[in-house]
């Protein structure tokens, strides 16, 4: 039988502590158990506009979702419903807490807790893990607005084929829809961010978190009298992090102009021929002209982590 917890039966456990950079809010949904690490646990965090968590990795696969407020993971804009998922071992950050925001950490395991880059045993865990393959997206939701029936969303960058799926559920007010399959994964998060899922003779209204274990098959979800949007977040099967790495990026010759530099640390790409006009560097920057200054979107490394993708 699934966990299902909603916040009205999580906030008892809502726990503050003063950090470095303000206040932070830690409230359990779904604890793992403590004699099996292999289970899931699922907590909402929260902290005071300006609470910064440093660049760090997990040793698990790892989703988060926006539930409230905004902020910025790495230079990214974080907003409400959107779902960052990390492979283990792949960092990412800072975390920069916008005005009220709010987000969930899903996980199909335990997980140890954060491990700073800013250490250096943790940079050079990082080096030791063998065939370590680092990958993180962000995307957002698509909900349609559904008079009868449902609607769903299949996420595009958020899958892989190991099982790695998302997808975003609208179920209109008092339908019925049956659930994406979990069974080729290695268990499901169903978040619900709007209305409210009836399940068995009770109403869990948002933000309700459910996890669904792969042989439990696909759930039946039934919509309350408002209906129902929920994410769906299918993990990949374990060992998916050690997975064969992708060829590299093909590039015609060591151009300079048409050149791939990588991130050592979390496999963002940097292509000459592209730039990166959002940041102010034009198309067809030379890698060398790249400001020192300059550090990875996604993890805050600095350009001395980046190498040259090698030429298949
Ligand atoms: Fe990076």
């Amino acid at each position: 039988m699934p966990q299902i917890t909603a916040y009205e039966d999580a906030k008892a456990t809502r726990k503050e502590r003063q950090v470095p950079t303000g206040t932070a809010w830690r409230t359990n949904f779904i604890d793992p158990d403590p004699e099996n690490a292999a289970t899931p646990q699922a907590f909402l965090v929260e902290g005071t506009p300006g609470r910064v968590i440093k660049p760090h990795f997990h040793d698990y696969d790892q989703y988060q979702v926006i539930v409230s407020g905004d902020g910025l993971m790495g230079k990214h804009q974080l907003t409400v419903n959107a779902v960052h998922y990390s492979r283990a071992h792949t960092p990412y950050g800072p975390i920069l807490f916008g005005e009220g925001m709010g987000f969930l950490t899903l996980r199909a395991v335990k997980d140890g807790g954060a491990q700073y880059l800013d250490d250096p045993e943790n940079r050079a865990k990082l080096d030791a893990v063998n065939n370590r393959d680092p990958f993180q997206v962000t995307e957002a939701p698509q909900f349609k607005a559904v008079t009868s029936g449902a609607a769903i969303h299949d996420f595009s960058e958020i899958k892989d084929e190991q099982g790695l799926s998302s997808h975003s559920m609208s179920v209109a007010p008092n339908a019925k829809a049956m659930a994406p399959d979990p069974s080729d994964s290695n268990g499901q998060y169903l978040i619900v961010v709007r209305g409210s899922l009836l399940y068995q003779g009770k109403e869990y209204k948002a933000l309700t978190v459910a996890f669904v274990k792969p042989e439990e098959g696909r759930l039946e979800l039934t919509a309350g009298s408002e209906g129902l949007d929920v994410l769906v977040l299918n993990f990949p099967r374990s060992g998916a992090a050690v997975q064969a790495k992708p060829a590299a990026p093909q590039t015609a010759k060591n151009v300079p102009g048409t050149r791939v530099w990588q991130c050592m640390l979390c496999a963002f790409v940097y292509d000459e021929a592209k730039g990166m006009p959002d940041e102010g560097v034009a198309p067809g920057t030379l890698w060398e002209d790249v400001p020192e200054t300059w550090y990875c979107p996604d993890c805050s490394a600095s350009k001395s982590e980046f190498k040259m993708a090698q030429i298949a």
